[in-house]
């Protein structure tokens, strides 16, 4: 039996094609400024604006519930380095001391089951994320509709099942997907990368922010999550084109 190739058709004024393109014009915005803070205004905002209102009242998350947290988090390069500016005063102190034990856990237990690199987040403090505001993607639609079974995943990982809503399922992909694309798009690596290997490297360097702007890589040797191109996947490529040409 032939299988074929399935090409999507996606329509150029869908949802996640119109935020791939918004992403890429405050993009430009904030390589004039020479700031990530358009991009990141503009893209968390949207998140927060678009993220159900019953998916909030259903989800167990909630403040000190951090399970999710102990687990590899991808994020990309603007993201990581968003995150290590906070709110204006960067990341404290005792958080900077914390990352680079976290990013060796981390290496160490690559490619090994995930259970055997679960370690809190650097970031996390007291059951609370101190980056909150500034968090990435994947944490904010990161929902949960059992947080005993997150505690489960912690400690018996085979024997858990999280049960997750559709919706934050879906908000997770528009954004990876569009902020993906529209970094692509601006001459930008579209690569995620382990968050705490992230962090190792973006601390280290007052200027890895500008770097990035400018087209470097700020991070040479933090662990790296995708394996193929961002465009090789159909349904990605097939956005990109409806949103690009
Ligand atoms: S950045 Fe914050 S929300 Fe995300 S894993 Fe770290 S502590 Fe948790």
């Amino acid at each position: 039996m032939s299988v074929g190739v399935i090409l999507p058709s996606i329509r150029s004024d869908s949802a996640i094609v119109r935020q791939m393109c918004s992403i890429r014009h405050v993009i430009d915005d904030a390589r004039a400024a020479g700031s990530l803070d358009p991009l990141f205004a503009h893209l968390y905002s949207a998140i927060e604006r678009n993220t159900p209102a019953d998916l909030l009242e259903e989800a167990a998350c909630g403040p000190r519930c951090a399970w999710c947290c102990y687990t590899r988090v991808p994020a990309t390069a603007p993201e990581i380095l968003f995150l290590v500016r906070g709110s204006g005063s960067g990341l404290p102190a005792s958080v900077i001391r914390a990352i680079p034990e976290l990013a060796d856990r981390r290496r160490n237990g690559w490619g090994r089951s995930l259970h055997e690199s679960l370690a809190p987040c650097a970031v996390l403090e007291d059951g609370l994320c101190t980056a909150h505001s500034h968090r990435p993607i994947a944490c904010r639609t990161t929902m949960s509709l059992d947080a005993d079974q997150c505690r489960r995943a912690c400690s018996e990982p085979e024997e858990a099942l999280i049960p997750t809503a559709m919706s934050a399922v879906a908000l997770r992909a528009v954004y990876d997907i569009a902020l993906r694309g529209a970094l692509l798009n601006a001459g930008y690596s579209p690569q995620r990368f382990d968050l705490a290997t992230g962090l190792e490297e973006a601390v280290v360097s007052a200027r890895a922010e500008a770097v990035w702007l400018d087209g470097d890589d700020p991070f040479p040797s933090a662990l790296r999550i995708d394996e193929e191109d961002y465009l090789d996947e159909p349904v990605r490529r097939a956005l990109y084109e409806a949103a690009f040409g």
